[in-house]
This record gives structure tokens, sequence and C-alpha cells, in this order.
């Protein structure tokens, strides 16, 4: 062991192992592996090895499919025997929902390129699954790349091919304290102290403890996890070939071959948390002891779907411990106001998506970015809220007991909730909000009466109609949001200007006006879809999005500049949009006199008894204020705001008509149209570029773009619905070919036409073009229109 390195990667299971063959692969090779005990000593050695394709977010199953794809390649390169068996799995649904599911996943892969599955009847289940009783299966989804590995092979190889290209790995030799110096971090561990330009929490079921070294609560806690292997059955030992993996969803069970017998692995829905606080340092190579009286329920559904399970023994049971995430992704990335330390942790399946967390920390490591967009498993999705012990035990509970229990897209989730809510939260209550959920904050999807409860659905819901009063409420007269779901950066100092100019790749605005601002990585893909308000008083603000706060930040941290202050004042301003076409005459009679704001005008104002800050500006297309004050006058400004325009038709909506009204002009929105993937040019906001700046982040890249069709480019689709709507990576065809997919869809309530916003291949976008999208499964007929099919000239935003 030396004492300098240019990485120390904390902990020796399968997730620092591929960090380290990631960064020796990309060119870093002075780096170190430090490991508590041996290779695989925490969870990675107990694992079931189980790798699935499925996974309800795409971006994950994208990561995952590129993990299954590399096992063979490392196998290959290390030299290791990593036990790949890739006998294709089948997950089964035994409700109409589950079947509708699963019919709509298979289409969602074929959106991301996953092109290995299909569906399957209960009749070609029985037989590619001999010993499944298939009684009350609908059908399944088989997929192709699903298989099982030998974990303690899977860390060797890594670690081994690491090795080969340069990287070290020091084994029984614990990290016990890290110290942030001006030459980087000390690495005080049992054999010496390293110093190191990055360290990297690798730690597993320890990752908790290792934050702390750094100062950190991470949203992290183990729980405990069965699994179990039969005695040899009759039957699987007459076949002359090994059965497909098999999850069952409504069984909560999972299940593969081992050896002559199966294996059976439980998500129990009474789960169990083990040392939230981190395993203990002396915890060994150890199992807990079973506890089958927790898992009976899940145990009968397995018995009773393989009916031969009843005649044989278990062989030995497996009860150990993984770590959870609130939302069960990975936590990945740098963390802000930490530099130089980064999280490879809280990796539920790291056999299944360990190669794609190596690749992904790796090149944000050595690159700055990501190559693919690594939102869902950025430790910056979470915020200080997250660190509580409470919100980690309710959430992380919530995950395990719902791994397998289905969430519809129109479901609200109990755990960790409610924790952050707006200062009219109560009133808005009483008028009959409800709540859905962003970075902790209770925000409003939309009002009904008492006695209202919504169906979860995959289709359109019982609140369709709800939310279409609202939306024609908002086009007819006027409506009010609450907007503490925005988020709101105020930038002064003598530089703030220059500073923005250079850290944004639009215009700046003159003062007392506003303009959309967005902004580009150094690669020219989207870090940011702001809006930029010049105050005209030397103070600027940035709006965007409530939970890209902690995203936000880091980004301006990292690109900070003498005489330059950023602060997140998003807990400190609130306020309500208001919008429609009699907005303006609600707005005037709190206004002494008139409020003559032009179109993207801002400045601040009386507003009943508040002084506000108010920009002429909305995201409904309507004309439209935003009103923003201080969180002290959010209940004051809700009341005048209400009362002024009682008489006028307002009416308080939410966020799922601001859906349904955006997409009627074809406005995108963060994590449907806008991504870190993509360029301005693929989703329309190149227009927005000033192409005349000498100067700002991500220019370079974004000029060798700008003569290049991009491959992709965003359309608006009318789509031939029947009592369901696009949502978001459906695939788009055209005469049977995917040409694209969609980014975010819903019905226009208004225009009356199921829409969507689609990316799709530049030759199909011409309006009139006909194509086709699956929606929840079943094929609909489609065309491109022309977009904003509401006020396509966008008159009503603009009057005066
Ligand atoms: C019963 C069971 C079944 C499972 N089945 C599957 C499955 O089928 N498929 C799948 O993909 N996943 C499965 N998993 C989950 C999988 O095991 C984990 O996702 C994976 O092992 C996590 O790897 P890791 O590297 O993050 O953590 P760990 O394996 O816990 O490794 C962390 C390492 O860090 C070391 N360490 C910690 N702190 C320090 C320190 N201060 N100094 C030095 N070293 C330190 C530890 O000794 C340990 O070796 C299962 C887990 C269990 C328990």
């Amino acid at each position: 062991m030396k004492s300098h390195y240019r990485v120390v990667v904390i902990g020796g299971g399968v997730v620092g192992a591929s960090v380290l063959y990631h960064l020796a692969k990309f060119g870093w090779t002075d780096v170190v592996l430090i490991e508590r005990n041996v290779l695989t000593a925490g969870s990675s050695w107990h694992a079931a090895g189980g790798i699935h394709a499925l996974n309800a977010d795409p971006n994950m199953a994208a990561l995952q499919a590129y993990t299954i794809d590399l096992l063979s390649e490392i196998e290959a390169e290390s030299g290791q025997d990593i036990g790949l068996r890739m006998t294709g799995g089948i997950t089964i649904a035994s409700s109409p929902d589950r079947w509708d599911l699963l019919q709509d996943a298979h289409r969602t892969y074929q959106s991301i390129g996953i092109d290995d599955t299909y569906l399957m009847t209960p009749d070609e289940i029985a037989k590619a699954h001999p010993v499944m009783d298939t009684t009350g299966v609908l059908g399944g989804m088989y997929a192709a790349r699903e298989g099982y590995v030998d974990t303690t092979g899977v860390v060797h190889a890594y670690a081994r091919a690491a090795r080969q290209r340069g990287a070290e790995v020091v084994e029984h030799n614990r990290v016990t304290e890290l110290h942030r110096t001006p030459e980087g971090w000390q690495v005080v561990t049992e054999q010496g102290t390293i110093t190191a330009e990055h360290v990297v929490n690798a730690g597993g079921l320890w990752a908790k403890q290792v934050g702390r070294m750094a100062g950190l609560e991470l949203p992290v806690s183990p729980l405990s996890h069965h699994y179990l292997h039969t005695e040899t059955i009759p039957e699987i030992a007459a076949l002359d070939h090994e059965i497909p993996m098999c999850v069952d969803p409504e069984g909560f069970f999972y299940s593969r071959q081992y050896q002559q017998g199966m294996l059976i692995g439980i998500y129990e829905v009474n789960h169990n948390h083990w040392m939230m606080d981190g395993a203990p340092w002396n915890y060994g190579i150890e199992l807990l002891q079973e506890d089958p009286d927790r898992i009976e329920h899940e145990l009968t559904c397995a018995f009773t779907r393989f009916p031969a399970l009843q005649n044989v023994g278990v062989k030995d049971w497996v009860h150990g411990a993984f770590t959870f995430s609130p939302d069960g992704n990975p936590l990945v990335g740098p963390v802000r106001g930490v530099p130089g330390y980064w999280l490879a942790c809280g990796v539920m399946a790291g056999f299944l998506q360990g190669g794609g967390v190596g690749k992904t920390l790796a090149e944000w490591m050595i690159h700055g970015e990501t190559e693919t967009d690594s939102w869902s498993m950025d430790i910056a999705r979470y915020g200080d809220f997250a660190s509580n012990k409470e919100y980690i035990r309710q959430t992380t509970g919530q995950f395990y007991s719902r791994r397998f229990v289905m969430t519809y897209p129109n479901e609200q989730l109990p755990a960790g909730r409610p924790l952050k809510m707006a200062p009219a939260h109560s009133e808005m209550d009483a008028a009959g909000a409800r709540w859905g959920e962003s970075y902790g904050l209770e925000v409003p999807l939309y009002f009904a009466p008492r006695d209202f409860e919504e169906t979860p659905t995959l289709r359109r819901s019982n609140a369709f109609d709800i939310v279409g009063a609202e939306c024609r409420a908002v086009r007819q007269a006027a409506g009010l949001l609450d907007i503490t779901g925005f988020s709101r950066f105020e930038i002064t100092g003598p530089n703030a200007e220059s500073w923005l100019n250079r850290v944004l790749a639009g215009r700046m605005p003159a003062p007392g006006r506003a303009r959309l601002a967005p902004m580009l990585a150094h690669s020219g893909r989207l870090r940011g879809d702001l809006t930029l308000f010049n105050w005209g008083d030397g103070s600027f603000w940035l709006m965007g999005s409530y939970y890209l706060r902690n995203w936000h930040m880091r980004w301006f941290d990292d690109r900070w500049h003498d005489g330059v202050m950023i602060r997140d004042i998003s807990d400190d301003w609130v306020g309500f949009s208001l919008s429609g076409p009699r907005s303006l005459e609600v707005l005037e009679r709190l206004t002494d006199g008139e409020v003559a704001l032009p179109f993207m005008g801002c400045r601040a104002m009386d507003v009943g008894l508040s002084r506000a800050k108010v920009g002429r500006l909305s995201v409904t297309g309507e004309l439209g204020y935003e009103v923003n004050v201080r969180a002290s006058d959010h209940i004051t400004l809700r009341r005048a705001l209400l009362e002024a325009g009682a008489d006028l038709g307002l009416v308080e909506y939410g966020y799922n008509a601001l859906t349904s009204l955006r997409l009627e002009k074809s406005f995108g929105a963060w994590r449907s149209e806008y991504t870190q993937d993509r360029t301005p040019a693929m989703v329309g906001l190149d227009r927005w570029i000033d192409w005349t700046k000498d100067d700002f982040i991500g220019r370079e890249a974004a000029f060798s773009a700008r003569d290049t069709a991009p491959e992709r480019v965003l359309a608006t689709l009318e789509i031939d619905a029947d009592g369901a709507d696009a949502s978001g990576y459906e695939p788009v065809w055209s005469e049977g070919t995917v040409v694209g997919y969609v980014t975010s869809g819903g019905y226009g309530h208004v225009v009356e036409k199921s829409l969507a916003l689609a990316l799709v291949d530049p030759a199909v976008a011409t309006p009139g073009t006909a194509l086709s999208v699956h929606v929840v499964g079943q094929e609909r007929p489609a065309k491109v229109i022309a977009p904003s099919p509401y006020d396509p000239e966008g008159r009503a935003m603009r009057t005066t």
C-alpha cells in the first residue's frame, strides 16, 4: 500500500470492485480499494445472485441491461469464472392490472432498446416452466437477459480485471477515519494513512458509518431478507434443461433452479430493519437466524405456485441484510459541500446494477458528467430532510414491503409524509386539496369534494372530470396554483450578472424583465430549464423545479466565483401563480393602480397587504402572473387573491391540471422532455440560446451540434385513445418500426384530445404523419399535429 493515491475506494463488495474496475478501465490506474475484511465480506457473499431485466424506472432498466452485458465481458477479461447462467426469466401476472402493466413494460423496453422481451400466454408459461401451477395466471413477460451468477466469482472478476489494469486491492484493512485537508483526503486505515484526491464510499452495510466519517447522515438503511434452497425436486431432476427464473409479484417471491431443486426468495410485507445505524464493525461473514414465521404467507404463495415444493425439504436458509435508500435506487455521485467525496452505496441489487453504478461513477469522477441520465441514482435527489432517521425508517420500509406490490401512476404512498408543508397547506387542505409529494414537500394535485376518493388505475381515473373542470376554469376565467413547489435561487454581488452570463446559455434579461434560461454542461447537454429574473436592483432570481434544488445548488457551488453570492431562498419565498384571461382583473383589485407589466416583465409591487415580487409569465399558456411573497405572507396572499377573484370565476387548481394545460401548449418539462442526456436542439430549447455570446458553459459543444441534425426531435401527437392516455416511454411506431418514444402525455381537457409529446425520428415529425403509440400495452392510432394545439400563436399569454 502506498501513502498517496488518486482515488481510495472504501469497500470490497460488488459495487466497490466495479467502481475500481471502471476507474482503471477509463484510465485512472492510481487507485486502490481498501477492504475491512476480505473481498465480498458484506452483503455480497450471500446474495442470491439473480439478475432480472425488469425495472419500473426505464433509466434503471437501461443500467441493469449494461450490467448484464458486462458480466460475460469481465469474466473473459479477468479469467475468473463467474458461474453465469442465462436461463431467461418469466415475470407472471395473476391480476388484470398486473397483466396490463407487464404489457406496458414490454413496450417500454422496446422504446429503450431492450428488444429481447416477449409476452407469453399461460400455456406457453406452463410449457417453459414445467413445475409451475399456472392457475390464475393471466400471462407473463419473458426476458432473455435474466439468469444468475456466482456472487463471489463476480466480485473477484471485477477486482482481478482492475488489478490487471494497474489498480490495487488491500484486504484486512479497515478505514477508521477521514479528514479533509488542503492536500485532499487523509484516509486513516489500520495499516497507515493515505492521502487521496478522491474517496469513494462503497461501504455497503457500513455506508452509514463511512458517511459519518465525512459528517454525512446518508438516507440509507439495511433490511433483512430471506431466501432458501430446497432439496432435490424429482420433477426438476427429470428435466433435460434448466427451468427459467420466475418472479411472481402477486406471490411476493422470486425463484430459480438451484442444483436439482429450487431457490425461493421472499420480499415480505412485514419487513424488518436491521442495524439502522449500519452493521457493527466486527460483523463477520455470518448469517442471521431465519424467521420463517414472518414470511409464512409469502412462502405459502410459493408452495401453491410450485406444488412440487410441498414434497421436499428445505436444504438451507439464507437470511442476511442489504441496504435500501428511500426509493430503492442507489445513492451515487458527488456530495454537495464535501469536495472529493463520492458515493456508490445504497445499491439494493449490486449484481444487477453494480456494473452500471461503477461505470456511471467512474465517468462522473473522470469527465465531470455521466454519459446517460444519472438522476435516478444521484444523491442530489435528496436533501437534508432525508437524513432524519424516522423518515429513513418509514420510506425504506415502505420500499421493501412494496418491492413486488404494484404502484399505480396516480397512487400516493404514505411513508415519510406529510413532511414539508406550504404555509397555506391547512387552508388548501380544507378547500379539498389532494396532495402529491416533491422533495419532501406536499404539493396540490387537484381540489375535490371531501368525500371523493381517487381509485388507483393505469387508465383515466375518476378524478378525470375534476381535473377537466379545473383546466376549463383556468382557460375561461382564472386559476390559482400554489407555487411553493418551485425553487428560487437569489444571485447578488458585483459579479452576479457576468457569472450568470457565463453559467447560462441564454441572453441576459434587461432590468425588470425575465427570460427562459437554458443551462448547459460542457458537453452541450442540458443542466437546467430555468427562468431568470432581473429585478433591476442588482439582484437576480433563478426559478426552476423544487426537487432539483440540491442538484442545481451543487452545480452552482462547483462554478462559484468571487463577487457572487448564491442563496437557495426556496424555503423563504413561496407564492401563487395566477393565470387565465381574468387574472389581470384579479390582480388589479389588489394593487394600487395599474399592474402595467409587459409579457415577461417583472418587478416588486404591493399585492394586498404583501410586498410581492411579481413576474408576468405562466406555464398554462394564458395571461398569467407568478406572485412571490415571503413564506410568512403565503396565507394572506391566498386569501386576498381568492377573495378578489371570487366573482370573476377564480378557482384553485393543482399540478395535474397544469400538466394537461402545458401539453395543450406543447411546453416541455424537466424529467420528461428536458433531461441531462439531451441537447437543447432535440427538445427545442436551442431557440433560447444566445449564439452571439462569446462565452458560456457548453458553448463549443452547442456550436458543433448546431449544424448537425439531431437524431430525434420533439413532436406533438394526437392519439386516438380509449379511456387511457400515454404517460411516458411508450414506443411510437411508423409502419411497424419504432421511430421514437413518448416523453409525456395526458388528456388536453380544453382541446378535448389525448395528447403526447414524443421524441421521434425527424423524418416522421411533420404534422399530418400517421403513427401509432402503445398506450397501456395496446396499440392506438396517432398522428403528428402542429405544436401548441391550444392558441398556437400564443395570443392569450401576450394580451395585455
Ligand atoms: C439474502 C440476500 C439476497 C440477495 N440477492 C440478490 C440478488 O439476487 N441479486 C442482486 O443483484 N443482489 C442481491 N442482493 C443484494 C446484494 O447483495 C447487494 O446489493 C450487494 O452485495 C451490495 O454490494 P456493496 O458492494 O454495495 O456492499 P457490501 O457487499 O456490503 O460491501 C461493502 C464492503 O465494504 C467493506 N467496508 C465497509 N466499511 C469499510 C471500511 N471502513 N473500511 C474498509 N472496508 C469497509 C465491507 O467489509 C464490505 O466488504 C442480496 C442480498 C442479500 C442479503
